[in-house]
């Protein structure tokens, strides 16, 4: 199984974090993964690209 590397702004304080995404959940995923600088929780919403593996993540907070 192949992990595709992908990043996301942290929602709360703007800072890069380093994700994978794994691709055997479907082209559309939702889970959450807390900012590695802040520790608020992100609300990833993951869209795969049909072809090339590129993962787009969109990052909003969980509470709000
Ligand atoms: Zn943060």
């Amino acid at each position: 199984m192949r992990l595709i590397p992908a990043g996301f702004d942290c929602a709360a304080c703007g800072s890069p974090n380093d994700t994978t995404v794994d691709p055997s959940q479907g082209r559309r995923q939702e889970y959450v993964e807390d900012c590695r600088t802040c520790c608020r929780a992100n609300l990833l919403r993951v869209e795969l690209e049909p072809e090339g593996g590129e993962a787009r993540i969109e990052a909003t907070l969980e509470d709000g």
